[in-house]
């Protein structure tokens, strides 16, 4: 994928927090650091990437893009891939934003997400898995595209907005006897995610 040296430059501004964000350039003096978008919030770069008003359009673009990265790959590697099937339920619906077969028989649901790091990855992993792993959706998705239910997987693909994946703890798990068995779902996605990124997830 090649990228714009003018994109380029922003993207190291927002991992290492030098966006000039009002916070960042009145350090020091006592002028309004209030979002110059909503002047509801001080304006942080957490504030104006994940949470204000103006850039809601670029969160929902930011997600889709990550959610046809997957696809694209997920498709290249021989996977069939439904993307945003509402499937309704006794109690509500979901919308899982792909579903991917192999023709052997594995599914698995995959969600996106782009997250703060404040909140946990971790703990946002968790919630997401927690919210599409329930056997009646299993049992849908299962009945939909022929697969035993039993054999439908959840990922949670969850990236922190700073562009850190979740998967980053998954090795220093994998040596604790005591969180071994928790931690599966964790190692799933990510040997998902390195299937699909072909460099692996960080
Ligand atoms: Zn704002």
């Amino acid at each position: 994928m090649s990228i714009p040296a003018a994109d380029y430059r922003h993207y190291h501004q927002v991992r290492i927090g030098a966006l000039p964000t009002w916070v960042r350039t009145g350090r020091g003096s006592t002028v309004d650091k209030s979002c110059r978008a909503c002047a509801e919030l001080a304006e942080t770069p957490a504030h104006v990437v994940q949470m204000c008003l103006r850039t809601h359009g670029g969160r929902v673009l930011r997600h889709d893009a990550v959610v046809e990265l997957l696809a694209a790959r997920l498709r290249n590697k021989g996977w069939i891939v439904e993307k945003e099937h509402l499937y309704q339920l006794d109690s509500e619906a979901l919308k899982p934003d792909l579903v991917a077969v192999r023709p052997e028989g594995a599914c698995v649901i995959i969600d996106a997400q782009v997250v703060s790091a404040a909140q946990g990855l971790r703990g946002a992993f968790r919630a997401k898995v927690r919210k599409y792993e329930r056997a009646d959706l299993l049992e849908a998705v299962g009945a939909r595209h022929l697969v035993n239910p039993e054999a439908v997987e959840v990922v949670a693909c969850t990236i922190s907005w700073r562009g850190v994946w979740c998967c980053s703890s998954v090795e220093e798990q994998r040596d604790s006897r005591a969180s071994k068995v928790e931690s599966y779902p964790e190692d799933k996605a990510m040997a998902l995610l390195r299937s699909c990124s072909g460099r692996g997830a960080q």
